[in-house]
């Protein structure tokens, strides 16, 4: 039997709960989030959990600091306890190019009203003392930047779309878009459960996300890499009072952790994954892991953080975040396929986006337009023709100079 609804959203992950929360808030009433597995069971819940709110467009600074407000207001809006440490972030440059950076982004910063200021090297001992400043030219904070554990925000989102009237259905693979012959208009999905017809239909399968628009022809120009963290075992003196601390040159990020440290970043050689030779049951959780990636962008900040390229873990895990060329997100509508929309692209940073980017493009969908404009992010920015060696040579550069990327190109 073929169900209708005002509109599907694929993929209960971070991006997908928030927008169906949105979706609903903003006055459908029969919106249905879908995914293939459990609610935010899969690239989501193994993120680092850091906000960082200074971003290298205007657009992205403005969406990053909405959604910080958004996660501090959270529980007063839907009754729902979402725990975070507004600890404040620091980023530390040790050379030429990233004291630029810091300045750059200072400046850039309190043009929009963030509270980023420099910090001086006691001031950081004195909030982070298993922090170091050898070597560190420049740095600044963020005192208003957070963290939380991740498996939290698709959760609370999904709690809340529930709550707001959204059908959750679990273990329900989409199998296929329907579209209207002629128009190319998108007018549902195909689920391994039967139909849904609805003349929205949002693309938010994460790591599947191309897979799921491929259904239908269409193609959105995304390639997962796998991100890692680690996780040391407790160690004396470190709390979550304390500042996230980020190395541009390095692409390393350190934050407080079930009492011990977090060590996460950028290798210079990521792994590009293929999804479409993934077996239908393939999850996220079974992808290989290297913790020698992780040692290795230890060492190269052992003068700030020493002691963690050997120190005990309690955990190392990674995902697969979806990169894009130039290291922007993809949001908003597809052309050529009428009302079909994605929100993916998350270039390592969707979780602490997803909040603010759920309201905008639900603005979008039901408006045409939002408060925040994400034109920047539209889909058609890369052309159709985008050889697909050049589209991945591309992700796995943006990925490589994540911290570093493009800074002199916005300047
Ligand atoms: C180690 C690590 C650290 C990170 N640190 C941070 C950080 O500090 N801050 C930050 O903002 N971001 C961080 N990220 C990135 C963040 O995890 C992602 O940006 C975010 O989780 C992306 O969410 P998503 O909703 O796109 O994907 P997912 O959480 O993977 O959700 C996609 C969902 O779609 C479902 N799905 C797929 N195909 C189908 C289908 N055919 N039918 C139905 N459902 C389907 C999947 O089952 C899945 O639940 C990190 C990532 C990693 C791996």
């Amino acid at each position: 039997m073929v169900r209708t609804a005002e509109a599907v959203v694929v993929g209960a992950g971070s991006f997908g709960s928030s927008l169906a929360y949105h979706l609903a808030r903003q006055g459908l009433r029969d919106v249905v989030l879908i995914d293939r597995f459990e609610v935010g069971a899969q690239t989501s819940p193994r993120a680092a959990g850091l906000t960082q709110q200074i971003r290298r467009e205007r657009e992205t600074t403005l969406l990053a600091k909405l959604s910080v407000e958004k996660l501090i207001r959270f529980t007063e809006e839907t009754d729902i306890p979402l725990e975070f440490h507004q600890s404040g972030s620091v980023k530390m440059a040790r050379d030429a190019a990233g004291v630029a950076q810091v300045e750059w982004e200072i400046r850039a910063g309190g043009e929009l009203g963030l509270d980023i200021r420099s910090i001086a090297a006691d001031e950081l001992t004195a909030r982070a003392p298993w922090a170091r400043t050898d070597g560190v030219l420049a740095m600044w904070i963020t005192p208003s930047d957070l963290f939380l554990e991740p498996r939290q925000v698709p959760q609370v989102y999904t709690a809340a779309a529930r709550a707001a009237g959204v059908t959750v259905l679990t273990g329900t693979p989409v199998t296929g878009l329907e579209r209207e012959r002629g128009s190319g208009r998108v007018t549902g999905v195909t689920t391994s459960q039967g139909a849904i017809s609805a003349p929205i239909v949002v693309d938010a399968a994460g790591a599947w996300t191309r897979q799921v628009a491929e259904e239908a022809g269409i193609r959105i120009p995304v390639v997962p890499m796998r991100h890692q963290l680690m996780i040391t075992e407790p160690m004396p003196g470190i709390r979550n009072e304390q500042p996230i601390c980020r190395v541009i040159d390095a692409n390393v990020y350190v934050r407080p952790c079930w009492g011990g440290l977090m060590l996460g970043g950028y290798e210079a050689n990521p792994l590009p994954f293929e999804m479409r030779d993934a077996s239908p049951e393939f999850q996220i959780a079974d992808i290989p892991l290297d913790v020698g990636v992780l040692r290795g962008l230890a060492s190269a900040v052992r003068d700030q953080f020493p002691g963690l390229e050997d120190a005990p873990l309690q955990q190392y895990r990674g995902g697969l975040p979806t990169m894009t060329a130039d290291g922007k997100y993809i949001a908003g509508a597809v052309p050529g396929a009428e009302g079909f929309f994605t929100a993916t692209g998350c270039v390592v940073g969707g979780l602490s986006i997803a909040p603010g980017m759920g309201e905008m493009l639900a603005q979008v969908i039901l408006t045409g337009s939002s408060s925040i404009p994400l034109d920047i992010f539209a889909v058609d920015r890369f052309s159709p023709d985008f050889a697909e060696e050049e589209l991945v040579a591309a992700c796995v550069g943006a990925y490589a100079h994540h911290y570093a990327e493009d800074y002199a190109a916005v300047r």
